[in-house]
């Protein structure tokens, strides 16, 4: 098992796999003929965001735009004024719609003329957020919280995360370019195909290149911590953990030594160890989860200290609690889990425990 786990770790080939490789913001670092790599602030507790900047013949195409904050935007200019040698942006495909991969879109579309460049369901989902249209009515919203067993004095905490993607991204850009899944996008003298991703959000897109060998994954690949996957009000029945678990399948055909760029985090290789450790880690969560609700029925509320360990505050309650039913509904949709209503909370019970079927739910097909 140990030995399984080190030859899946990510291993780090910027800068020698030193874990200060990462470039400052403002600067950019090329990690391949034309591929650059620009590192953008956060005022978070994951504090960066990795943006790649690819030389597309006479100007250039960005890979996400990073959160709209007055640092990103004065390191953007640093970008222009530097790296970009006068040459035009005149792309922006950004690889999902969450503030840090979308939020500066608007901005840098306006301030350089480029065009953006998006799946449709992430395009139209970040329209819809930003325009200020909740993804579902307020009454629904805390129905779903509640059926989860979130108690009232919870309820308001999550409630209150309203409009906190349009505080964010106030603007997306109003026209864009479709991509599609299985597209070859040509930029300068290398074809990237979109590999679309699930579960994490509706249409993430991955672009893959076989003549440089690199992979850039956004968040469906992180080397360190695991992508968040969540239910949430819009879609109260989905099995987004099934989506992304499924999604991971797509990586697997890549070469060994894909070099892979991902949104947080450090280059690395190792696609295929990693697709299996996260399969590990939900599998291990999901028996986890199994083993709770053996001893009694729970809540995905009641989940919430079997799977974080943590005090968890407002904004991050909302992703704990979505990623809770995502495990539940991954367990309910193998048939390892029954619910039962109880006074409108649905409780998960295990009748038995299965571990082998767990890790097929996990997308492992082997015990070990
Ligand atoms: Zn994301």
């Amino acid at each position: 098992m140990h030995a399984a786990m080190s030859s899946d770790a990510p291993r780090y080939w910027v800068g020698g796999g030193g874990g200060d490789a990462a470039p400052q913001p403002g600067v950019a670092l090329e990690v391949s003929p034309g591929v650059h790599w620009l590192r953008m602030p956060m005022p978070l507790a994951l504090d960066h965001i990795n943006l790649w900047l690819l030389a597309d013949g006479d100007g250039w195409t960005a890979i996400d735009s990073g959160l709209p904050t007055d640092a990103t935007r004065a390191a953007w200019e640093q970008v222009f004024a530097g790296t970009l040698q006068g040459r035009p942006l005149r792309r922006v495909l950004c690889t999902h719609m969450h503030p840090d991969h979308v939020g500066l879109t608007h901005w840098l579309c306006a301030r350089s003329g480029a065009e953006l460049w998006m799946t449709q369901g992430e395009y139209l989902s970040a329209r819809l957020m930003s325009a200020g249209l909740e993804p579902t009515d307020p009454d629904s919203a805390l129905a779903h919280y509640r059926a989860h067993g979130a108690p009232d004095g919870e309820l308001d905490k999550l409630s209150g995360r309203g409009n906190f993607y349009r505080r964010m991204v106030a603007q997306v850009p109003l026209r864009y370019r479709r991509i599609v899944a299985g597209e070859a996008i040509r930029i300068g003298d290398s074809d990237w195909t979109v590999i679309e991703g699930a579960g994490h959000s509706p249409e993430h897109a991955a672009l893959w290149c076989a003549q440089h060998g690199l992979l850039i994954s956004g968040d469906m690949l992180l080397p360190k911590i695991s992508t968040n996957v969540s239910v949430f009000p819009i879609e109260p029945g989905a099995d987004a953990l099934g989506r992304y678990l499924r999604a991971l399948c797509r990586f697997e055909p890549l070469p060994a030594e894909t070099r892979v760029l991902p949104s947080h985090g450090l280059p690395f290789i190792g696609v295929h160890g990693r697709v299996r450790q996260l399969r590990e880690h939900h599998a291990e969560r999901l028996e986890a989860v199994m083993q709770a609700c053996r001893a009694q029925p729970r809540s995905a509320y009641e989940l919430l200290p079997v799977l974080f360990h943590r005090v968890l505050d407002a904004h991050q309650l909302g992703f704990a609690l979505g990623e809770a039913i995502a495990h539940a509904h991954r367990l309910y949709a193998a048939g390892l889990l029954a619910r039962d209503d109880d006074a409108g909370v649905h409780r998960w019970r295990a009748e038995r425990l299965s571990p082998d079927a767990v890790r097929l739910a996990a997308g492992l097909d082997a015990p070990t």
